[in-house]
């Protein structure tokens, strides 16, 4: 059988009794909204982290829609992230009114770079875009956007530097949402991703470490004050009931049914977690020997990721495209996340950004691509993976 880029079957053939346990009872309950499934899985979730409260939702993207809002971010507001991640995390900023304020990406870590914080923050206060690139709408001298907070991403499951981050953002009374849709399961410094800030998100995409079947999220805060509000936004701002509104808020919930999937998945994740950290380690060692000349992402020795992608530069953005064609030639699946940084896409063309302004992430973009990786990859596949790379990075002059 063809190599999966994440192979979602093997994993359904060692759950599916679990799995579909789960789901009968949730028909058998007959309660699909709400059910006692997503009170169990909240639970689940919430010692796995270690964090107080696991408020689950409809998705990655309303985890941090919602953290947002329980923050009362707006029109005005500037919310400082990176430009090298999904449009999720730039998106929301966008969908309150606010404006994303991108800070470049780390050239070894891949994620924000915390170096460049400062002078971002000082440009955002004083409007000034000489300190640092700024949008638009942050340019004006007259009307400085209010500086909130800053959405480090964890991106490709490697969590950020958050102690430096925490730091730099309290001096300023800014909040912190960690952006972990991709790091659930990992770790840093012992203390458990989507718990390295204030309030952390996960996403739940079936493609994601732990993944339901079909859209899922939660938000994690150790405030019993946020977790109430973050309750209230999911369900329409509800107060004591449901038709008693006291915010704007949101249709949010996780379905019953994707809980109970989530539940069963949860069981093994811990051993999924081990067996992609082992895929991880066989593809390093492999790749020493055999393409030595492709940076993989740096890992931090108090970081554990949860290696939702395996991600490699090529020496020249010449040399992907050659690469990538070696590797679909020998009947290898591969993906380039992210192929543009958001300042230079479309959708963010109105802040008028150059894509040379924050020249790592245009840079990376260019350079990147990931090779196949889910816990149920075998060695002698990683080690097929490491010949076929081998022989077209040979072919593209590397
Ligand atoms: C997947 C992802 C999201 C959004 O999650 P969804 O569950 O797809 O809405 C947000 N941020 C990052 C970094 C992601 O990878």
């Amino acid at each position: 059988m063809k190599m999966q880029f994440i192979d979602l079957k093997r994993q359904y053939a060692r759950m599916e009794t679990d799995i579909r346990q789960r789901m009968d009872a949730v028909l058998a309950h007959g309660k699909f909204i709400m059910g006692p499934e997503i009170a169990e899985l909240e639970t689940a979730l919430a010692a796995f982290t270690g964090s107080s409260h696991a408020v689950t939702c409809a998705s990655g993207t309303d985890a941090l829609l919602m953290a947002l809002m329980a923050q009362g971010v707006g029109p005005g507001d500037a919310v400082i992230t990176t430009p090298f991640t999904f449009i999720a995390t730039a998106e929301v900023i966008s969908l309150l009114g606010a404006t994303p304020v991108f800070v470049d990406a780390d050239p070894e870590t891949f994620n924000l770079d915390h170096r460049r914080l400062e002078a971002a923050m000082a440009a955002v206060e004083s409007a000034n875009p000489d300190l640092h690139p700024l949008p638009k709408a942050a340019r004006d001298p007259k009307k400085p956007l209010h500086l909130r907070g800053i959405i480090p991403v964890d991106l490709f499951g490697l969590p950020c530097d958050y102690e430096r981050i925490n730091a730099l953002a309290k001096k300023r009374g800014l909040f912190v949402i960690e952006d972990g849709a991709q790091s659930f399961g990992a770790s840093r410094g012992g203390k458990m991703a989507c718990t390295l800030a204030e309030t952390g998100c996960a996403s739940f995409f079936p493609a994601k470490p732990l993944g339901c079947y079909g859209d899922g999220g939660a938000v994690f805060t150790n405030d019993p004050d946020t977790a109430e509000c973050l309750r209230s936004i999911r369900v329409h701002g509800k107060g004591n009931d449901k038709y008693d509104n006291v915010r704007i808020g949101l249709n949010a919930r996780l379905d019953t049914l994707q809980a109970a999937i989530l539940l069963a998945k949860l069981e093994v994740f811990p051993d999924e977690l081990e067996k992609r950290r082992h895929a991880a380690g066989i593809y390093a060692e492999i790749l020493k020997d055999l393409c030595s000349a492709l940076a993989t992402q740096k890992v931090a020795s108090d970081a554990q990721s949860a290696w939702a992608q395996y991600s490699l530069l090529a020496p020249k953005a010449s040399q992907r495209q050659d690469i990538l064609s070696g590797l679909k030639e020998e009947g290898i699946p591969s993906a380039v996340y992210y192929p543009a940084p958001l300042h230079a896409q479309r959708a963010f063309a109105s802040q008028g950004m150059r894509p040379e302004d924050l020249p790592v992430s245009l840079d990376l973009s260019q350079r990147i691509f990931s090779l196949p990786m889910h816990p149920y990859l075998k060695d002698e596949e990683i080690r097929l993976v490491g010949e076929a790379l081998a022989r077209s990075c040979e072919k593209a002059g590397i």
